[in-house]
């Protein structure tokens, strides 16, 4: 089980200063053809709020070549309080629940979309991609990899403008499967 740091005040405050994207999905009817059913992609077993970031993550894979199936891989998710201090989101892959993300409440609650991504994304690198955590720093003592735990002193970087770098990273085969290497 991986736990991950919640980020600190200032992180919050700056997410909160961010937009929420809206993922809209809209279904249309056509002349008396019987109305064709929305094509919304459904996750059994995970909190619909998380939905939304479930699709992202493995349209952004997409993008880079790296076809992933959350359903297909069984993983579940809930948003729920955690009760240890800092803590912002786990990810079991195995165990009792396996491939099981689970996100705090509160902390779900008080970020915005950009957040709320980052840290799912991170579980989603443990669970799905099977990303160790990784804590290098560049120059200017910024984390290269959203797999960061969060622990060490590299500082996050994560935002509208860094964003695509930062996937492109997270999903770079070189990592993929580490968590059984390291
Ligand atoms: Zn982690």
């Amino acid at each position: 089980m991986w736990e991950d740091r919640k980020m600190g005040a200032q992180g919050v405050r700056l997410a909160l200063c961010f937009l929420v994207l809206l993922v809209t999905v809209s279904a249309c009817k056509s002349g008396d053809e019987a109305p064709e059913e929305p094509e919304v992609r459904e996750f059994p077993g995970v909190d619909e709020r998380l939905w939304p970031f479930f699709i992202r993550f493995e349209e952004q894979a997409e993008q880079r070549g790296v076809i992933i199936d959350l359903v297909e891989e069984g993983i579940t998710g809930v948003i729920q309080p955690i009760d240890e201090d800092n803590v912002a989101g786990t990810c079991n892959f195995n165990g009792r629940v396996p491939n099981h993300v689970m996100i705090d409440e509160a902390f779900f609650n008080a970020v915005g979309d950009l957040f709320r991504e980052f840290i799912i994304f991170h579980e989603l690198g443990h669970c799905s991609l099977f990303r160790d955590h990784l804590e290098t720093a560049d120059q200017f003592g910024r984390c290269t990899s959203i797999m960061r735990s969060g622990v060490e002193d590299c500082r996050d970087n994560y935002s509208f403008g860094t964003r695509s770098g930062y996937l492109d990273e997270l999903y770079d085969p070189q990592f993929r499967g580490d968590i059984f290497r390291n």
